[in-house]
């Protein structure tokens, strides 16, 4: 008697295909199994093999940013099955301050003991995004900005910064300390390796304590105690190794009046689920988090991208992590408003040619080696 296990499968069309995981068949056609992407994906979850632990990472990432719930929840459970569920909730928390600016939602996880992660799933994608926040509209290209500004150490005036009505120069020194810090930081992690750097590390920490005093200090004289309440506990480093990354940003954000109390929304979301076993990865969740997507960055910088254009190398960033596509989600949500960015493609949204410039300068600048210590060899130890 045969035995049978089949797996539904959805692919990028939409079309579903059954996979026997026994028969190593599948219903797309007569390849045999070694050819045929569908088995060679549902074999290789199913396993929990290496190569698919980030890309499936990755796509949650993704779906809990485009706020589908159904793809979200799919993934989720394989990340479960892959990695079991407490680190799977570690990292949903780890991401709270890079996808929302929701205090309820880091009250409501103040403690996750009892929590499942598929209620915390259900937090995250039904809060309100960072990029849709009102108030938040245009803030990447500040960011970006501050940034680019920072590594240049150009003179430029406050007045070339910020939407009017808010403190411009307040928002430029916070960001440009902040980053000046973090590209600090990032050079001493890499000199950290060849172990010349000895006191270093002990120097940046009180620098950053005063940094982050000076910022908590600020956030309470404005009159924002239940931030510099959570913050407090944020922004401090970690036993002097680990240096928290979208945090501070969310704080200044805070600080210089780019959060309004939409930020803490949860808008709910449609119940239904997707009646498969697996997806295929989604395009956009090739990014640089994952080894093929790595390799389309590293031609898209090749070919320079232009504003307008499409990106070389079959990339789809929309929903990534890099600079590029953060920036190009801000832009959206600003240009097409809100919902009609989700459904924009790449070139559909008008861009301006000196942002994506910056955010493609920028991109590059935290994803490569600091241009001031590329060329840097240390002495010999
Ligand atoms: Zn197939």
């Amino acid at each position: 008697m045969s035995v049978s296990v089949i797996r539904r499968c959805e692919d990028h069309d939409g079309r579903v295909y059954e996979v026997d995981l026994v028969s190593k068949r599948c219903s797309c056609g007569g390849k045999s199994s070694s050819q045929c992407k569908h088995y060679r994906w549902v074999r290789d979850l199913t396993e929990g093999a290496k190569t698919v632990n980030f890309q499936v990472i990755s796509a949650l990432h993704k779906e809990i940013r485009r706020g589908d719930y159904a793809r979200a929840a799919l993934w989720l459970d394989w990340a479960v099955k892959i990695r079991g569920e407490s680190r799977v909730k570690q990292y949903l928390k780890s991401i709270l301050w890079e996808e929302t600016r929701n205090f309820e939602l880091h009250k409501r996880w103040a403690s996750t003991r009892g929590r499942s992660a598929v209620d915390m799933l259900d937090d995250m994608v039904s809060s309100t995004k960072a990029f849709e926040i009102p108030a938040n509209l245009g803030t990447q290209v500040l960011v970006n900005r501050a940034t680019y500004d920072a590594v240049r150490m150009p003179v430029i005036t406050p007045a070339e910064l910020g939407p009017p009505g808010m403190d411009e120069l307040a928002f430029y020194r916070w960001f440009l300390q902040y980053f000046r810090l973090r590209m600090a930081w990032k050079t001493i992690e890499r000199l950290d390796r060849f172990g010349t750097l000895g006191r270093g590390k002990e120097e940046f920490a009180d620098m950053w304590s005063t940094f982050v005093s000076n910022l908590i200090e600020a956030l309470r004289k404005d009159g924002q105690p239940v931030a510099a309440e959570i913050f407090a506990k944020e922004l401090p480093m970690k036993g002097r190794e680990l240096l928290p990354y979208h945090a501070p940003q969310a704080a200044i954000e805070v600080l210089v009046g780019l959060w309004d109390s939409s930020g803490n929304e949860f808008k709910g979301h449609p119940g239904d689920l997707l009646e498969v076993d697996a997806v295929m990865l989604p395009e956009y969740a090739l990014d640089a988090h994952t080894q093929a997507g790595a390799a389309r960055m590293a031609k898209c910088d090749r070919l320079s991208p232009k504003a307008g254009a499409g990106l070389p190398g079959n990339l789809d960033l929309r929903w990534s992590g890099q600079l590029l596509g953060v920036w190009w989600r801000w832009n959206a949500v600003r240009t097409m408003g809100n919902p009609g960015y989700k459904t924009a493609e790449w070139t559909d949204p008008p861009m301006d040619p000196d942002e994506y410039e910056i955010a493609v300068d920028v991109d590059k600048f935290w994803r490569k080696r600091h241009p001031l210590t590329a060329r840097w060899k240390p002495a010999a130890v």
